[in-house]
């Protein structure tokens, strides 16, 4: 044991009591309620600001649901059991879902929804070809008059803009995570009151 430790801690009851015990003893009765003292109770405060993870994770999630709804489109009217139209399936699929775990405050998540934004720009930029041959196919052409390379690269912008904010995001996605931890932990050792 070394000589800076405390010798007694103080614990706290969720009724507000408060007892200060040698720092050996680790279970002890509130002497107001009988209940377990532990502890200090965490104190949430209010919710962080999320504003950058919220605008980072819909952004991911708009991308990846464009991403989806081209290549759902194209393969409604023209199947290929491609690799390449595998990953535009499967991909903005796992950003959807990343991003809205991200969301709900997960920094791992929002890591993997930066890397689907990245996947997302490799993908557009290397396969600029199967792009543009997914817009004919998906029939959206008809609706859009711009020039395809420059629809491509259009998606590619968003998603590289989407996986910066992402990353931008992160503290704010730490501090919210760190946040719900707390309320869970507040809510868990005043359950039953
Ligand atoms: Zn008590």
């Amino acid at each position: 044991m070394n000589g800076s430790e405390p010798a007694t801690i103080e614990l706290h009851c969720v009724c507000g009591e408060r007892r200060v015990v040698p720092a050996g003893l680790r279970i002890v009765s509130c002497v107001k309620c009988g209940r377990a003292l532990g502890p200090p109770l965490p104190a949430p405060g209010p919710r962080p600001a999320i504003f950058l993870l919220a605008a980072a994770t819909n952004m991911t999630q708009l991308v990846s649901a464009i991403a989806l709804g081209l290549a759902i489109a194209s393969a409604a009217r023209h199947f290929d059991a491609s690799a390449a139209l595998g990953a535009w399936l499967i991909v903005p699929l796992l950003g959807i879902f990343a991003g809205g775990k991200a969301y709900r405050g997960g920094p791992g998540a929002l890591v993997v929804a930066a890397v689907i934004d990245a996947v997302i720009v490799a993908m557009c930029l290397a396969g600029r070809d199967h792009v543009i041959e997914m817009l004919h196919a998906s029939g959206a052409l008809r609706y859009v008059t711009v020039d395809t390379a420059l629809l491509t690269y259009g998606i590619a912008a968003l998603a590289g803009v989407a996986g910066l904010a992402c990353l931008a995001a992160l503290p704010q996605a730490r501090r919210y995570a760190a946040w719900q931890h707390t309320r869970i932990e507040l809510a868990f050792r005043t359950r039953g009151m």
